[in-house]
């Protein structure tokens, strides 16, 4: 990003702490106070310049004039019976996303959006039928964490809401950059998981730029079946796909998943779990298995339990770690592929 001069147009967060440099400049601040402007951002979250109290007062008041925050509270919540909690939170672009927040014993994760809307049209998918409204910009995918009510109690992010992460590489970037940079947030990249249907050239980019965990939503064994789901399998064919990810250092300590939403009669045979066993070999990786979340006038159905459990178990016995993925959320739309925003940004 170009050093900013007044006036500063993009808000701070989503800033590095040499971007803040400029600011603190421009405010007539000390260099020095660049590092508390990112400790008060990202590390106290702080949602207004009033807060920052070891700042100079005159300086706080040329930011408040001159600089955007980018802290954006949420505007409406959905609370599940299962203690799942979907938030909508308003972008710079006067649009809304949904964010949803997952407790679940000792972790509590939050399923952070990437685009507004998405224009990978996968026809199992809310999010899809939505269409494409634009990207979010870091502030605003950082401002779905940091405006959480019960942000200190995350253990994990998920770029899986809303949008293909992948297709606004530069802003899931710069997110998680500030996400796990000491002078951010100081989270552990194994903390966060962005998942991706696959964009060409940007799963390269992703692995040689972010230590980040990566799941790759397959939901089929072969290239016709995807193609029928998946629009974007025409980009991206199956088979280059994987071999690019065969090719991608994706070693370590981060984790390469593959996500598999069974469907009813679809992909959920023996033959199915064969041929994914057949397609994964040799690919350091676990499956996630998702029930499939019923969204209206669609033919797709959700598989049998059995035949979930007979498909994690015969990947599991053939050297692919495999689970079944609780669906949580499910009564307030909140469940995978059952986002959607565009009622409120019709408004
Ligand atoms: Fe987009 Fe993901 Fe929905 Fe596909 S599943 S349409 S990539 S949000």
């Amino acid at each position: 990003m170009q050093p900013q001069t007044p006036p500063f147009s993009a808000p701070l967060l989503g800033l590095s702490v040499q971007e803040m440099a400029a600011v603190a400049a421009a405010a007539g601040m000390k260099p020095f106070a660049a590092k508390q402007l990112a400790a008060w951002v990202y590390g106290r979250a702080a949602s207004s310049f009033d807060q920052m109290t070891d700042l100079p007062k005159r300086g706080r008041e040329w930011l408040a004039a001159n600089v955007p925050l980018g802290r954006m509270a949420h505007v409406a919540v959905q609370r599940s019976v299962d203690g799942t909690a979907k938030y909508l939170f308003p972008t710079l672009s006067g649009h809304t996303v949904e964010s949803v927040f997952i407790p679940d014993g000792d972790r509590a994760t939050l399923c952070v959006s990437s685009q507004v809307g998405c224009r990978m049209g996968c026809k199992f998918c809310m999010t899809g039928r939505q269409g494409f409204d634009g990207h979010l910009t870091p502030a605003d995918i950082l401002n779905q964490v940091l405006s959480l009510p019960e942000r200190e109690r995350l253990t994990n992010v998920v770029f899986m809401g809303q949008g293909e992460p992948l297709d606004n590489l530069e802003a899931v970037l710069c997110a998680t950059r500030v996400l796990t940079a000491p002078w951010g947030m100081g989270w552990s990249p194994r903390r966060i998981t962005v998942s991706t249907v696959g964009v060409r050239g940007a799963v390269e980019r992703f692995v040689a730029q972010s230590d980040c965990h990566l799941a790759v939503s397959l939901h089929a064994t072969t290239h016709d079946e995807r193609l029928a789901m998946m629009p974007a399998e025409r980009a991206y064919p199956i088979d280059e796909l994987l071999a690019d990810l065969r090719r991608c250092d994706i070693s370590g300590q981060r984790r390469l998943s593959f996500e598999y939403i069974v469907f009813g009669g679809l992909n959920d045979s023996p033959a199915h779990a064969r041929r994914l066993a057949r397609l994964l070999d040799g690919l350091e990786c676990r499956v996630n298995l998702i029930r499939f979340h019923t969204i209206p006038d669609t033919p797709f159905r959700r598989a049998d339990e059995a035949r979930l459990t007979a498909m994690r178990d015969y990947l599991t016995h053939h050297g692919t770690f495999a689970t079944i993925r609780a669906s949580r959320g499910e009564d307030i739309m909140a469940a995978c592929g059952l986002l959607n925003t565009a009622q409120h940004n019709a408004q």
